[in-house]
């Protein structure tokens, strides 16, 4: 909807942003442990197709395979909706950009702990990041909120002053 989101301003975003750029210096050549192949870092990937680009911090380009590494500033290591469909759209976009499939993704929570979770890619994750992606242009397109139910994530949303369900649950 062309508001900015002023993320820069957010702690938590910070401290995410500052544990992918020291991946991205340090070690640039280390594969994580049970993964072969050659390590890339930094891609900025577009898809006309699916009228999307992405920034892709850290992938292992093995012979048959792109195995897709995610880092996660947080020790609440749940797959939920939102890292599905940010998998889902990656791994999309990088098999349309480097030919290569997307099988699995690694999801590597690091914070004051550190956990592992290795994600399959399959159809049912694509179709799932496709739909959300297609949700999201029809509300870039219509202007109008998407239906939406307030929940603890509001508290900690850049959007939730002018959210009509953010700004009426944080006045509760
Ligand atoms: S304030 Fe809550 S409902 Fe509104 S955009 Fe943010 S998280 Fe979603």
């Amino acid at each position: 909807m062309g508001l900015n989101q002023y993320e820069e301003r957010r702690g938590t975003v910070l401290a995410g942003r500052a544990l992918h750029q020291k991946h991205e210096k340090e070690n640039r050549s280390y594969v994580p442990a049970g993964l072969s192949g050659k390590k890339l870092i930094g891609l900025h990937l577009y898809s006309g197709k699916l009228g999307l680009s992405g920034k892709i911090d850290e992938v292992i380009d093995a012979d048959e395979e792109i195995i897709l590494v995610e880092r996660k500033y947080s020790d609440y290591a749940i797959i939920g909706d939102t890292l599905k469909t940010q998998i889902g759209l990656l791994a999309l976009l990088l098999e349309e950009n480097l030919g290569k499939p997307v099988r699995r993704a690694r999801v590597i929570f690091a914070k004051e702990d550190w956990k592992m979770s290795e994600v399959l890619v399959d159809e049912s994750i694509r179709n799932f990041a496709l739909r959300m992606l297609q949700e999201v242009k029809e509300v870039i397109k219509s202007g109008t909120d998407p239906p939406e139910s307030p929940d603890g994530r509001c508290h900690d949303c850049c959007f939730r002053k002018v959210c009509s369900v953010g700004s009426l649950y944080i006045d509760k």
